[in-house]
């Protein structure tokens, strides 16, 4: 069966078990444009059982797994009659947290809550798997995440100090495989994982790596803005966007906040206070320098001219 989840959908409170009761299959093809995304340097790595000097703090988040979406989240790791909670979040809950802080930052898959680098073999579908649902989920967001806001970097893992990096990853691939669809929004195995399974069964473990999320910071200069002249507000705050499960969040120290509508409005009331508290002590601080330099020139300057307005800043 092949279904599209509709973006925007309502979802009832329990949506997580809601969601995995139904028979999803999802196939999506790696774009050519996307094959170019890796970024690989042979002096950049980590080593096996290293600690990562940082801890998960607001810029940096830690996890184990590689399950990007909800619909990623196998049914154990998900709420049940016997689990009061859910015991795995997916990837996605932290993208939105940092897109929607304006901060970004990273996410680094295959390293533990401690900080403990563990790895994850991957082989090269499984990387394109990764991307592809990166893509996927991401582009269900309300509104959908721009390829500008985010990056992913594998970085390999090495099992000590002394290993040297291979120049090459050696590794057969073949590009009929390579371009057959994935399957993502589900939690049964693809056809990239049963191809690493019996790549290992033979003896023929892939390379280790960590998989760096990058969610890069709003910086209004550096990204695409609104054009309409009516919306102002976009050209400076951060979009807000929502998951591909309607939810939206906000991440705050090492955590997400999951932000009903009141919080929402809130956030937004106070990030426009914000912005105008800043942008009147420039212009303040720029009048005094004014005056500054009209008395060392003995030059008068006129008090400025306070306008009337009415609540919808009309002049009178
Ligand atoms: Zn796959």
């Amino acid at each position: 069966m092949c279904c599209i989840i509709p973006t925007g959908l309502a979802l009832p409170h329990n949506y997580n078990i809601a969601l995995h009761n139904w028979e999803l299959s999802i196939n999506v093809r790696l774009p050519l444009k996307m094959e170019s995304r890796e970024k690989y340097s042979k002096d950049t790595y980590y080593v096996l059982g290293q600690t990562i000097s940082h801890e998960e703090d607001l810029l940096h988040e830690f996890k184990g797994h590689r399950n990007i979406s909800i619909h990623d989240i196998p049914s154990h790791a998900l709420a049940s009659a016997g689990a009061k909670e859910r015991t795995r979040n997916a990837v996605s809950v932290s993208i939105g947290g940092m897109l929607n802080s304006g901060h970004g930052g990273t996410i680094y898959l295959g390293v533990a809550d401690n900080g403990q680098v563990k790895g994850m073999t991957l082989t090269r579908y499984q990387k394109d798997h990764i991307e592809v649902s990166l893509s996927w989920t991401l582009g269900r967001y309300t509104p959908p995440v721009p390829e500008s806001r985010y990056s992913v970097i594998f970085v390999p893992v090495i099992s000590n100090k002394n290993q040297t990096l291979p120049q090459k990853i050696d590794e057969f691939v073949d590009p009929k495989r390579r371009s057959q669809l994935h399957h993502v929004a589900q939690s049964n195995y693809c056809w990239c994982d049963t191809d690493a399974k019996a790549r290992k069964d033979i003896g023929k473990l892939p390379m280790a790596y960590v998989v760096e999320i990058h969610v890069h910071p709003w910086e209004p200069h550096r990204f695409k803005v609104s054009t309409d002249p009516l919306d102002t507000l976009s050209s400076f705050l951060p979009p807000l966007h929502l998951t591909e499960a309607s939810a939206c969040f906000f991440r705050q120290s090492c955590r997400q906040l999951r932000l009903c509508l009141e919080d929402v409005r809130r956030l937004l009331v106070h990030r426009v206070q914000e912005h105008y508290t800043l942008k009147v002590e420039a212009l303040q601080n720029e009048y005094k320098a004014l005056q500054c330099l009209a008395q060392k020139h003995s030059i008068k300057i006129l008090p400025p001219v306070h306008h009337n307005t009415d609540d919808r800043g009309t002049k009178r």
